[in-house]
């Protein structure tokens, strides 16, 4: 199904530019206002290319998410102060069902599928964030907060427009941005209603390679890209160091 999104530009001289289906990269999210990287999930690339990014996110992998600098998990905090305490990140494995990611080069936003233990499409997520930094060993973002689900009866809503307000008031997200936040994902929303990419494109029907094993989480998960930048082609999955 990838035909449809692998452009001419493909064989533009790109070669070695591209990561190869198989290979291993992270997908990293820094704190809103803050150059710390919170997020980090292994990923394997399923396509890459000058228009679509797309990585599968493994049951099983061990990943890097924020806690409370206490240790308390942030969803059990309450709104009003959930963005005002320090955070932390830590390891903690992804369990449940794996996870599609699929990104447009530029777009504010990527797409994530969550499907049933049985493979039925539970729903797209359109995860508002900044438009993704590509390094020799993965991308890097900011998560907007304000997020989009969107249902397989195309219906969609508004997810966590209540944290996007908390951290607003936090003083993590500025006014300016917000807005500039909201017409991102009005934008989505117009993708959405004329059921445009990736909605119509069927990657429900995608499925991971059986041959992929976990990725593992490099031990320097966290380590800043420019120390690699210009070293290395694209391409060069992260070492697998063990981190225990
Ligand atoms: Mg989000």
């Amino acid at each position: 199904m990838t035909a449809e999104t692998v452009g001419p530009q493909d064989s533009d001289g790109a070669a070695g530019e591209w990561w190869t289906p198989g290979d291993t990269v992270l997908w990293r999210y820094r704190g809103n206002a803050s150059e710390q990287l919170h997020i980090c999930r292994p990923v394997t690339v399923v396509h890459d290319g000058p228009d679509l990014l797309a990585v599968w996110l493994a049951p099983g992998t061990t990943c890097v998410r924020p806690v409370l600098a206490d240790g308390s998990e942030i969803a059990r905090e309450p709104l009003d102060t959930r963005f005002r305490k320090p955070r932390a990140p830590r390891r903690s494995t992804w369990f449940g069902t794996g996870v599609l990611k699929l990104a447009r080069a530029g777009d504010p936003w990527s797409v994530w599928l969550f499907w049933d233990r049985d493979w039925r499409l539970r729903n797209w997520y359109v995860n508002l964030e900044e438009p993704r930094a590509r390094w020799a060993g993965g991308v890097d973002s900011e998560d907007h907060v304000l997020d989009i689900a969107v249902y397989p009866d195309r219906s969609w809503e508004w997810k966590d427009e209540d944290e996007f307000v908390a951290a607003q008031e936090a003083g993590l997200i500025g006014t300016r941005k917000a807005a500039t936040i909201r017409a991102a994902g009005r934008a989505a929303l117009r993708e959405i209603e004329g059921w445009g990419w990736p909605f119509r494109d069927h990657w429900e029907d995608w499925r991971p390679d059986p041959a992929w094993g976990v990725p593992a989480l490099p031990a320097d998960w966290d380590r800043d890209p420019a120390d690699l930048m210009g070293g290395e082609e694209g391409g060069t999955p992260p070492a697998s160091n063990s981190y225990d």
